[in-house]
């Protein structure tokens, strides 16, 4: 049987006077998955997330709970929760009382309540600290903090609004997979807004890109990345080079495309409709490109390049590589493995693909 349905967004915007921040979404969450809203700051993701939890109302368009209809429902009465951005616990209470609070309404005893609180510490690593200020903790674990509040109260569906860029990267790194397991643990739906695509990608069952206040693609992180189905998609996640070039023929499933310097290559036809002598843009990731100091065996097409600039991060290189007739230099990723051949600025070497790397996407 298919996942139930945790939240069901249909045809819904906003509009803030003239200005519309959200366009007609159509999104539907699977219970019990971790999903991420990705996308530039001002797309329109705290927006919808707002409309989600009640804190804004749709111009247009209608978001059902657990097949409930959210609208005229106040955010205290529906069956989700918030994290935000600044945790906005309670400094002058201690850890344990700052999860209480939540319950106050519950009808639980106190003993339930203490329980309760101690258990959703256990969760997220919190053991023990129940008494501690919350002006003695650190960032990570008023974080924590903040989570535990807003399970506890066991939403259907929590909502995380860039719920780590106050924390440094390496904690952010480490909160990052304790929140991915916190979410399996607790079973309960997540839906996080960020920005940060690495961050989407890391934690998440499925993302939704937005741009503009649209819904660009909603899919796996992997498909996301080998199949990103616009140009804005692609850039926007990871690094891409995009190459011109022009239809030739459409082979059952596969195109022919023609491009300037490599020559003819066949890349599978990604939904791409046009008809031959249509101008295509395929998009390589920068770690399919091959560069080696003779022609690479391995590729489907090739030609010779000059590095012009090269960026060394640690595990990676990457190689600035001007080809002739063509204006941008492409980047290619190398790994940096022992005994492998690195280049000089300056220096003649190929390049190359296989057509199975490329991504054809269609004009936008
Ligand atoms: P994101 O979370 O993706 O950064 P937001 O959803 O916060 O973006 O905002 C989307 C757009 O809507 C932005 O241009 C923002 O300025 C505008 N906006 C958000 N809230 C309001 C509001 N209450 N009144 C007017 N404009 C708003
Ligand atoms: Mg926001």
């Amino acid at each position: 049987m298919d996942t139930p349905i945790a939240v069901n967004i249909a045809d819904v915007s906003k509009s803030f006077g003239q200005f519309e921040a959200v366009k007609n979404v159509d999104l539907q969450l699977k219970q019990g998955e971790f999903f991420s809203l990705l996308g530039p700051s001002g797309c329109g993701k705290s927006t919808l997330l707002r409309m989600i939890a009640g804190f804004e109302d749709p111009t247009e368009g209608s978001i059902t709970i657990d097949g409930r209809e959210m609208k005229g429902i106040e955010a205290n009465h529906r069956p989700t929760n918030m994290v935000f951005q600044s945790y906005a616990i309670f400094p002058h209470l201690n850890v344990e009382e700052n999860i209480v609070f939540g319950l106050a309404r519950s009808g639980l005893s106190k003993g339930e309540k203490r329980a309760k609180a101690n258990e959703m510490l256990e969760k997220v690593g919190l053991a023990g600290l129940g008494r501690r200020g919350a002006h003695e903790l650190s960032g990570g674990q008023r974080q924590r903090v903040a989570l535990a509040r807003a399970l506890v109260l066991e939403p259907k569906v929590l909502l995380l609004d860039e719920p780590m860029s106050a924390l440094d990267k390496k904690l952010r790194e480490q909160m990052q997979m304790e929140l991915r397991a916190l979410q399996r643990s607790v079973g309960i739906t997540f839906l996080m807004v960020t920005h940060d695509q690495h961050e989407a990608m890391t934690i998440s069952d499925r993302c939704g890109v937005m741009f503009g206040g649209k819904l660009a693609q909603v899919d796996a992180p992997e498909i996301l990345y080998q199949a990103p189905r616009t140009k804005q998609v692609a850039d926007f996640i990871g690094g891409m080079n995009f190459i011109e070039g022009q239809i030739g023929a459409h082979e059952g499933g596969s195109l022919e495309i023609d491009l300037p310097v490599f020559g003819k290559v066949s890349v599978d036809e990604h939904g791409v409709s046009e008809r031959a002598g249509a101008p295509i843009t395929i998009g390589l990731r920068p770690e399919r490109i091959h560069v080696e100091k003779n022609r690479p065996e391995g590729a489907d097409v090739f030609a010779e390049a000059e590095v012009v600039d090269r960026a060394f991060y640690g595990e990676t290189i990457h190689y600035y590589l001007a080809l002739n007739g063509r204006k941008d230099p492409i980047i290619a990723s190398i790994t940096n493995f022992e005994r492998r051949e690195h280049f000089e600025i300056g220096e003649k070497v190929w390049s190359g693909f296989r057509g199975a790397a490329a991504v054809a996407l269609p004009q936008d």
